[in-house]
């Protein structure tokens, strides 16, 4: 929210997509935001769900995600930082935190005299509810 310009337009579904992406623990992709909308009776078509989350882009409230995939997924920017871990399966995808991080990627700047500037990691397997 606080990245949001003051005079900005706060529709209903704009509010709603904010409130969700921000109590949400994984990401969502356009499709998934559009169910979670209609289950909360809020009217809003999938080219008004495209339309805000261009908007939530655009103002960094939310991100795209760096996963292979025919699917885009989205998440909040305000989250900690973590990973995901991806079902290939069902297409569930989980946040995960690695515990000493920074012990894993001194495991790539120190031999390879590498500087990271950003990374990206994601697992690929079965959720629980595909096991
Ligand atoms: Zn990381
Ligand atoms: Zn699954």
């Amino acid at each position: 929210m606080t990245r949001l310009p003051l005079n900005t337009r706060i529709t209903p579904s704009r509010k709603a997509m904010i409130d969700i992406f921000a109590s949400t623990d994984h990401p969502l992709s356009a499709v998934q935001m559009h169910k979670l909308l209609k289950r909360l009776n809020i009217n809003a078509n999938i080219t008004t769900v495209y339309r805000e989350l261009e908007f939530l882009l655009n103002h960094t409230v939310i991100h795209k995600i760096d996963i292979s995939g025919a699917t885009t997924y989205y998440e909040s920017s305000e989250g900690d930082h973590h990973h995901h871990a991806i079902c290939t399966s069902c297409g569930n995808i989980q946040d995960v935190t690695i515990s000493d991080e920074e012990a894993f990627l001194t495991n790539v700047r120190k031999p390879h005299d590498f500087t990271i500037k950003r990374h990206s990691v994601e697992f690929y397997g079965h959720c629980g509810t595909c096991n």
